[in-house]
């Protein structure tokens, strides 16, 4: 419970890009982000903008929505949405997306591979304690507990589709950055796309938030799409 469970949906600080005009194809890319903006299309999350200091600039020019200490706000999902993926019931995700993920699980299985269920749905008011409460614990600053969590109200977990997976057989690798060497995430980063689930915060991500490979989001529906791609996520790292 006290690992660095679901770290963060965390944003770099957004640069204060000039609103000058563009010109080219630079202009067409910075009205392509807007109409996204405002449409709430997704296309940016695969053009990687920071590829080049001008996309990064593209990017930064549109003002995002609210964020906390870097992290985006996400709706709580109601209970009666939610079952649950482990067998003491305590993890729970969406209903699309625990069906999917149990059919992972058992592909996964058939292939020798252990999936676990660590953290799945979360309130508010769950993330309230891991927030304040394991804060005060390591007597961390507030800026150093958003580092590797989200505050209440600001975590992937709250919406019912992001689970934290680990290897039911490399326990020493829960929520670590090691997880990425084990043979579930390997089997994850083959197959998860074939249930719908994607890692959140890939290395390098264009969000500029930390490494998380054990974290993942199931976008398989309309809703789960929205919640996920919509334009107040159409923010860029500031630094390479
Ligand atoms: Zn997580």
């Amino acid at each position: 419970m006290d690992q660095e469970i679901p770290v963060a949906e965390r944003l770099q600080p957004i640069t204060k890009g000039k609103a000058e005009p563009r010109r080219g194809r630079w202009a067409i890319a910075s009205s392509l982000v807007l109409v996204g903006l405002v449409g709430g299309g997704a296309a940016w999350f695969h053009s990687r903008p920071a590829e080049s200091p001008q996309a990064t600039e593209t990017a930064s020019m549109v003002t995002p929505t609210e964020n906390l200490l870097g992290h985006l706000p996400y709706e709580e999902a109601p209970l009666s949405q939610l079952t649950p993926v482990s067998a003491d019931g305590q993890i729970k995700l969406r209903r699309a997306a625990a069906e999917r993920f149990r059919a992972m699980v058992a592909a996964a299985q058939q292939e020798g591979v252990v999936l676990i269920p660590l953290s799945g749905f979360r309130s508010k008011q769950d993330q309230d304690y891991l927030f304040f409460r394991v804060k005060e614990q390591r007597a961390q600053g507030t800026r150093e507990r958003a580092l590797v969590s989200a505050p209440p109200g600001y975590s992937e977990h709250h919406t019912g589709y992001a689970i934290d997976i680990g290897d039911g057989q490399r326990p020493d690798t829960h929520l670590n950055e090691t997880f990425e060497d084990t043979p579930a995430f390997q089997w994850l980063q083959k197959n998860a796309a074939r249930f719908s689930f994607e890692l959140s915060f890939p290395r390098h991500n264009p969000q500029g938030v930390s490494y998380e490979p054990w974290h993942w989001r199931f976008v398989g529906d309309r809703h789960s799409l929205q919640t996920f791609y919509k334009a107040r996520q159409l923010t860029s790292r500031n630094e390479p």
